[in-house]
């Protein structure tokens, strides 16, 4: 196999939730080959394990409402450790591709010359899902999922488009959507969505401190301000939710005699 870590490299690689286990194992290897990595808030300590003693390790996390380096101060680390003839990991949360600003760092490398790559990783929703026991797609009533970001820039509006999200035959996956629950709540209920429908909150998800919430969409305001922790959470919406009620309880009893 040809060698794809060359010297002057980079990878963009998904961490995953945050169980180590779900690393693919292609982040794993790529992750021990590096000689620099730079990751992101979301990349917890269970993964942070995995990573030689020998190679520097740069935290670059933005969490929102926190100080944090700007993207373009990233993108400069990136392209500058390259060039030096680094072997660079930029790990990132969940899927790279997956609200994760991976444009921006590929645009940036291939403007310097820089060879860079993708390397997947399974994203929020796919680990709350898997954690719940629910499928996000349910043959009949949810033909259509959409990963939707409902964070706004401080001080400005949430600007979606309500219409096309209000869809009774979808399944939305909230991602950053906690502080901007209330006016998910009330828009999607405007636009037409039943106040009835289910809505569930995951917060950790796959990490030792998960938790989760099961609601409606109308409470779904009280549900964010006090089921949830300071955590990252997503918030799936939609009758695939429902459909699995029954694996849900299961998955919350057998998560709570785990915290016991
Ligand atoms: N690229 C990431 C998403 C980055 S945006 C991915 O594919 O998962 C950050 C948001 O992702 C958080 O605000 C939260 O909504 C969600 N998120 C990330 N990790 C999570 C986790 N372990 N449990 C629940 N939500 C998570």
């Amino acid at each position: 196999m040809a060698d794809d870590f060359a010297p002057g490299t980079v990878w963009l690689v998904g961490a995953g939730p945050g169980d180590p286990e779900l690393l693919t194992f292609k982040a794993a290897r790529l992750i021990s080959r590096a000689s620099v990595i730079f990751y992101d808030a979301l990349v917890g300590p269970e993964v942070l394990s995995l990573v030689e003693p020998e190679t520097r390790l740069a935290h670059v996390g933005k969490r929102a409402g926190r100080h944090s380096k700007d993207q373009k101060a990233i993108d400069a680390l990136i392209v500058e450790a390259a060039l030096a003839g680094e072997r660079v990991v930029r790990l990132k949360g969940g899927d790279p591709s997956i609200f994760g600003r991976a444009t921006e760092e590929l645009d940036a490398c291939r403007a310097a010359g820089v060879p860079v790559r993708v390397c997947p990783g399974v994203t929020a929703a796919s680990a709350a899902a898997a954690s719940l026991n629910l499928s996000l797609t349910l043959r009949g009533l949810a033909r259509r999922l959409t990963f939707v970001t409902a964070h706004a820039r401080a001080g400005e509006e949430l600007e979606l488009d309500w219409e096309a999200l209000a869809d009774p035959q979808a399944t939305l996956a909230i991602y950053m959507g906690k502080a901007a629950a209330p006016a998910v709540s009330a828009r999607l209920v405007a636009a037409g969505l039943p106040p009835a429908t289910p809505v569930v909150l995951v917060e950790n998800a796959s990490l030792p401190g998960e938790r989760h919430f099961a609601t409606r969409l109308d409470l779904l305001p009280l549900a964010a301000r006090t089921a949830l922790g300071d955590g990252p959470a997503v918030i799936l919406v939609g009758q695939a939710v429902a459909a699995t009620a029954a694996g849900r309880e299961q998955a919350s009893s057998a998560a709570n005699c785990a915290n016991s």
